[in-house]
């Protein structure tokens, strides 16, 4: 049933501003709403009312007035989100925590750091390297999201492959809950078993269950060394089953991403980095470790893709062309938006054995719906990234973009994959959560969100669909 939130009047700013004392952090005028009113995904909504919080007293006193009056509220990273996440769908405040980035403590001796929300997921990386450690989650945004938003989304990366993604690295949580109270989840130590796993369920939950305004995150020592190879492929499909290959092979690569033609193109006409624009796929594949494990590894990996039909596999035998490979794969999302102007991102997963046949379907869907279709990604754990760059005015072209988009999601759900292998389900995806978790499947988390949210004000609109909801891209 829908909720009938109470609209930003000049009362709840004169409270809101009696909670932040700073006229700036407090925003009201169109201007600085717009701002705010779109994200790295799809669709602008207007918030009414923009705050930036900086303590966790001033976002548990927002909230309860926003509980208190039923009004929407939306916890808002960098807004780099690619499934509409911190999108003001019912209006109402948006909290942007990308001002609230003050506390980076590393500890070395517990091997953690503790950090506020809105830090720079590339800060922590830098602070972690600083004393020989690493902070393994590594999403290609790192330089640009804030920690709040990777644990809001369970955000991977490349290094998913070896490492696993966020919610393995965190320990423990502060949280503010919809009705304005203040909880710690887990803490400090690595064994914890205390209870219910609240943690694990608030990593993910896409801000719809309340607000993060501490993380305690765990570190692991730095790998002394890397090695990089690319393999190039005239068939995709055969790449395909090169990194099942390797994958099965004994090597445990710390990444391995693929990127096909159309990326490998884009790439070359945004910033000429050396690719072989006549592949029909790339692989690049790094193992880390101790230096002559490496050295050897790198060699196997290049040998299994040789006898699975590579035509050639270079090593990179410096640290500066290794950068540079993978600098090139960092150009495929800025490179893609050269060719059109709208990109619909998606992260498609399927099982690792599957991802030869994934390949051989987006093909195909390429040329049924005659769309732009780019693949690239984190192919070594069956996460793809199948993107398709249009432009939003073609209302003709973008019908089409939603059939392609559904059949995709179809696609990876009947090979035993998921909808979101780590962008999240957002209100993009929403329509199509009944297809992978079932009625009772989607039902039981609805029940958590009601006992949770029972006035929804958390990120509505988001992970669950309102009835009759469908995927659209041609904006009414
Ligand atoms: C070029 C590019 C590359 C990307 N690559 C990757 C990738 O490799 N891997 C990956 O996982 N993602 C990737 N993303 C997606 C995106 O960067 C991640 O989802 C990221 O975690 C979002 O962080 P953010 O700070 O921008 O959060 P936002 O986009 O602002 O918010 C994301 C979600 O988190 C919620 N949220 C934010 N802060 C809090 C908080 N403190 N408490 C509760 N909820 C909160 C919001 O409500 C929203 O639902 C990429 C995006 C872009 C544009």
């Amino acid at each position: 049933m829908a909720v009938a939130y109470r609209k930003i009047d000049s009362d709840i700013v004169r409270r809101v501003r009696a909670i932040i004392p700073e006229p700036k952090r407090v925003m009201t005028e169109k201007a600085d709403l717009a701002g705010y009113s779109f994200d790295g995904s799809f669709g602008t909504y207007m918030p009414e009312l923009v705050v930036q919080p900086k303590s966790t007293a001033e976002v548990a006193s927002i909230v309860k007035l926003a509980y208190e009056e039923v009004i929407p509220v939306y916890p808002r990273g960098q807004s780099t989100s690619l499934s509409g996440g911190p999108l003001p769908v019912e209006g109402g405040i948006v909290l942007d925590l990308s001002r609230w980035d003050q506390k980076l403590e590393v500890y070395p001796e517990d091997l953690i750091v503790v950090v506020s929300p809105g830090v720079l997921t590339g800060n922590i990386h830098a602070a972690a390297e600083k004393v020989g450690l690493m902070y393994p989650p590594d999403p290609s945004s790192s330089a640009v999201s804030t920690i709040g938003g990777n644990l809001a989304e369970n955000s991977g990366g490349p290094r998913g492959l070896k490492y696993g993604v966020t919610k393995d690295y965190v320990l423990g949580l502060e949280f503010v809950t919809p009705q304005g109270e203040i909880i710690r989840t887990g803490g400090r130590t690595v064994k914890n078993v205390t209870g219910y796993d609240l943690t694990k369920l608030i990593v993910g939950s896409e801000g719809t269950l309340g607000v993060i305004t501490e993380a305690t995150l765990q570190l692991i020592p730095k790998p002394p060394k890397t090695a990089t190879l690319l393999a190039i492929f005239d068939d995709i499909v055969t790449s395909g089953e090169a990194i099942s290959k390797v994958l099965t092979s004994g090597i445990l690569p710390s990444k391995m991403e693929i990127m096909d033609q159309a990326s490998i193109h884009a790439v070359e006409n945004y910033e000429p980095s050396g690719l072989p624009v006549d592949a029909e796929a790339i692989i690049l594949i790094e193992v880390d470790g101790h230096a002559r494990t490496v050295e050897e590894e790198i060699k196997e990996a290049g040998r299994i893709c040789e006898a699975i039909g590579a035509r050639e596999v270079k090593i990179a035998s410096t640290a500066v062309e290794e950068a540079n490979l993978w600098k090139a794969r960092k150009l495929v999302s800025p490179a893609i938006t050269r060719v059109k102007p709208t990109k619909i991102s998606e992260d498609a997963t399927v099982p690792r054995s599957q991802i030869p046949a994934m390949f051989a379907r987006l093909k195909t869907i390429r040329e049924k719906y005659n769309v732009n279709l780019v693949v690239f990604g984190h192919a070594g754990d069956g996460n793809l990234h199948p993107n398709i760059v249009a432009d939003k005015r073609d209302k003709e072209e973008m019908k089409r973009v939603e059939q392609a988009v559904t059949e995709i999601f179809e696609t990876a759900i009947e090979l035993g994959g998921t909808l979101s292998g780590e962008h999240g389900i957002g209100n993009m995806k929403a329509p199509f959560m009944e297809m992978e978790l079932g009625k009772a499947g989607l039902q039981m988390m609805k029940l958590i969100k009601d006992s949770w949210d029972p006035k929804n004000i958390m990120n509505p609109g988001k992970i669950f669909p309102a009835p009759g909801q469908r995927l659209n891209l041609t904006e009414g």
